[in-house]
């Protein structure tokens, strides 16, 4: 596997993102540098962690045993809920530089809009600081529902590089798109394997089988034509590898649109409405 055949896209920033990228949410701290040391050997250039994985070390660990240039990888973290407030949220991003042992980010995101605390207007200037230092290439948002991005976009600068949302087959998430796309800024489908439950769908199934590939690469080969960023997670090396090889075939157009039909409305996560966890 080549990361050539991984292709890119252009942020406002003017800074390149890989299409296809590997999710650390909820692999363990002890196991993380491993994990994306396997990740890294078969070819994937973009890791998606944050504060709040705890696992910025292990990430940082596995880019410098990788020996690979600074400018061979991309790293996305995410600011913790509890740091919205401007100072917090600058003191937060240093320590995620120490964590992953580097100069600079390519991309750092508000992972949650946080409605009930209401200061991701705030923590958007704080980002937007970091974005101006130079140690992040790029800034975006997560969670962000079309209302949440207007006002953003009302009362600051910058506007976000990326919206991470959730994004697979039961939750095409189409309103937040549409609006990602209006203003320029790349989705991010994040859980796009639906946690591995949408794999069982007997739609999804018989794609596969016709086509010779497993569900999961099927899934990912999908959300790779509609042109949003991923970055499935495995601790598994055969899945691991398995979810990058998707670049030797192509959907059907009546494939994608019978992926797209399975949409339901379904979430596996929060809603970002509703989400006010801070962890305090
Ligand atoms: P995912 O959709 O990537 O699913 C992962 C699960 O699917 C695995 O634990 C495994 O059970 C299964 N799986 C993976 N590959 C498989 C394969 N080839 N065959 C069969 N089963 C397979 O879920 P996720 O980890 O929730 O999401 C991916 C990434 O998105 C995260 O790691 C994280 O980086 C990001 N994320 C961001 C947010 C946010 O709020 N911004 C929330 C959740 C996830």
């Amino acid at each position: 596997m080549s990361n050539e055949s991984i292709p890119s896209l252009l942020l406002n920033s003017g800074v390149q993102i890989p299409q296809l990228g590997f999710g650390v949410f909820q692999v363990p701290p002890k196991q993380t540098r491993d994990v994306v040391s396997t990740a890294l050997d078969v070819g994937y250039r973009h890791i998606d962690t944050a504060q709040m994985y705890r696992n910025e070390r292990g990430v940082g660990e596995a880019l410098a045993d990788s020996g690979l240039d600074r400018d061979e990888f991309f790293v996305t973290s995410k600011l913790n809920n509890a740091f919205h407030a401007h100072d917090d949220a600058l003191a937060a991003f240093d320590r995620t530089l120490e964590e992953l042992q580097l100069e600079h980010v390519d991309l750092f995101l508000i992972h949650w809009p946080l409605p009930a605390v209401d200061k991701y207007v705030e923590a958007w200037g704080a980002l937007e600081e970091i974005y101006r230092s130079g140690h992040a290439r790029a800034i975006g948002v997560s969670n962000f529902e079309p209302h949440h991005l207007r006002r953003l976009m009302d009362e600051t600068t910058v506007v976000p590089a990326v919206n991470q949302v959730e994004v697979h087959p039961w939750l095409g998430n189409e309103d937040v798109r549409a609006v990602d796309a209006e203003h320029g800024i790349v989705t991010e489908a994040w859980s796009p394997l639906g946690r591995g439950r949408v794999l069982e769908d007997p739609t999804i199934a018989r794609i596969a089988a016709n086509l010779g590939k497993t569900p999961a690469q099927v899934v990912l080969r999908w959300h790779i034509e509609r042109g949003d960023v991923i970055f499935p997670k495995s601790v598994t090396p055969a899945r691991i590898k398995e979810n990058v090889q998707l670049f030797d075939f192509e959907l059907s157009d009546a494939d994608m649109a019978d992926i797209s039909a399975l949409d339901r409305g379904e979430r596996v996560g929060s809603h970002p409405d509703t989400m006010n966890n801070t962890g305090r």
